[in-house]
């Protein structure tokens, strides 16, 4: 079986920050350093990130954010399907939505996100919505589970 694991996007970051500033237009918010800097973290990182991670990471960086900020942004940023979430072991974890389309397993003990794609896995999706009539207009599968370094550590 094949299997993918790669799903950066191509899309560049000034087009996604354009997208970004005519949002915050259009909600008559201000285009301000602060929430640049969440897309922008947003962008950068390769892994799922929750709203408190990105705050400490920023907090590190010595930027001057507050939290309130931080969930506003990504709040908004969610309802406009820029950025979609999941949920580790309760917290809630978001990722730039322009990634390649991918399925997730779910550590359920330290909360590590695998990303894949397996071509077998979407044609078999397929063929079941066929079988229905169903028009599948998007899916996000999970698998929760526990990831091999997670079940070492239990041999020990
Ligand atoms: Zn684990
Ligand atoms: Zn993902």
């Amino acid at each position: 079986m094949q299997i993918e694991t790669d799903f950066q996007s191509d899309e560049e970051y000034q087009t996604l920050l354009k997208r970004f500033k005519k949002l915050l237009k259009s909600e008559q918010l201000k285009f301000t350093s602060q929430r640049e800097k969440v897309l922008e973290t947003l962008y950068n990182s390769d892994t799922h990130i929750s709203s408190e991670e990105l705050f400490l990471l920023l907090k590190s960086r010595d930027e001057n954010i507050g939290i309130a900020t931080i969930y506003r942004t990504l709040s908004l940023l969610e309802r406009e399907k820029i950025v979609t979430s999941l949920y580790t072991e309760n917290v809630k974890k978001y990722e730039l939505s322009h990634k390649k389309h991918h399925d997730h397993l779910i550590c359920s003990v330290c909360g590590k996100i695998i990303e894949f794609v397996s071509q077998e896995i979407e044609e078999l999706q397929d063929e079941v919505a066929e079988n229905f009539g169903f028009k599948i207009l998007d899916h996000n599968m999970q698998i929760f589970g526990i990831c091999k370094e997670c079940q070492n550590k239990g041999k020990n």
